[in-house]
């Protein structure tokens, strides 16, 4: 596992690193705050090694800042202190911190402290994976997907710009499980989000939104774009004939649109989008409609 040392002193990290290289771990090292704070930002370690007293800024105001971090405070922060009094324990594990080690410190203890504390984060880990993945076609799952809504929608409130919402729903999947039964249905679903994931952008969050429908996240992309963009997802799949047991099969998907221009909610955003969904439904499936298209009359089918 990958471990980040942030401390100034010289001789401190040169023994840590290699009594923690010993156990096979990627060490890296931090010698002030700013630089600590980086280098986590850019490795995602799993742990961090943070010494207390630090010119500029201290440990404490860094473990501060990681706790701070929606996308760091979930890793976990043993302090090193040279003084190590009960007060600054208190303190570094009120910070959040998992741990407090004090200098000069004892190999075995330390690699001993480095160990549980990385089994920790492991379960952590897995529980997360758990709770946001799902487990049939391995996409993020609902849960995350609303995460990572909310998430585009705030920068969105902050800074400006655009987000789009693309909805695709399998046409007459029923028809499936009842032709060829459930897990032939399972697999129609693994293999439709291996094609998705094929035709998404690597920033976009694709997530399974339940039973048979699908979802994506596209930052920066105005409904134009989006619509051209759900219409490559669509022919991704309709072009791709599946093997299902041997059995080839081709399967279809109808797309609905919406960009955030116009909304004043996330929520509004997705009803959008499944607004226009229902409307490609409608309009015979296997095709995409865009959210502006959504509000005009349609025909009754
Ligand atoms: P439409 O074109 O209108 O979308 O028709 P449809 O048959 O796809 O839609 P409907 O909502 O009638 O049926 C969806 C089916 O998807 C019913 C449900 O049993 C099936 N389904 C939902 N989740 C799963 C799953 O995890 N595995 C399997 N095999 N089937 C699932
Ligand atoms: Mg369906
Ligand atoms: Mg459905």
């Amino acid at each position: 596992m990958k471990i980040l040392i942030i401390d100034d002193s010289y001789d401190a990290m040169a023994l840590a690193k290699v009594r923690l290289g010993r156990e096979g771990h990627t060490i890296l090292c931090a010698t002030n705050g700013q630089e600590g704070l980086e280098a986590a930002d850019r490795e995602a370690p799993d742990l961090i090694l943070l010494d207390v007293d630090m010119p500029d800024m201290s440990g404490f105001d860094v473990c501060r800042r990681l706790k701070a971090s929606p996308t760091l405070f979930m890793i976990p922060v043993i302090f090193l202190s040279g003084s190590g009094g009960p007060e600054d324990k208190v303190r570094g594990l009120d910070l959040g911190a998992v741990d407090f080690v004090t200098k000069p410190f004892d190999a075995f203890e330390l690699r001993a402290r480095v160990r549980t504390a990385l089994r920790t984060k492991y379960l952590q880990d897995l529980l997360r994976d758990f709770a946001v993945i799902d487990p049939l076609t391995e996409l993020s799952n609902r849960r995350a997907l609303d995460e990572r809504l909310g998430q585009e929608w705030t920068r969105l409130v902050r800074h400006g710009g655009v987000l789009s919402v693309i909805m695709a729903d399998i046409d007459h999947f029923k028809a499936v499980n009842d032709q060829f039964g459930h897990p032939a249905g399972d697999e129609v679903l693994r293999q439709v989000a291996r094609l998705l994931i094929q035709s998404c952008r690597q920033s976009d969050t694709l997530a399974r939104y339940g039973g048979e429908e699908f979802a994506v996240v596209a930052p920066e992309t105005d409904l134009v774009a989006a619509a051209e963009y759900a219409d490559r997802l669509r022919r991704g799949i309709c072009d791709r004939p599946l093997n299902v047991n041997g059995q080839s099969m081709t399967v279809t998907i109808s797309v609905g649109v919406a960009s955030s221009v116009g909304c004043e909610t996330v929520q509004e955003l997705v009803r959008a989008a499944d607004a226009a969904l229902y409307c490609a439904k409608s309009a015979g499936r296997n095709c995409v409609k865009a959210h502006q298209e959504a509000r005009s009359p349609q025909p009754t089918p």
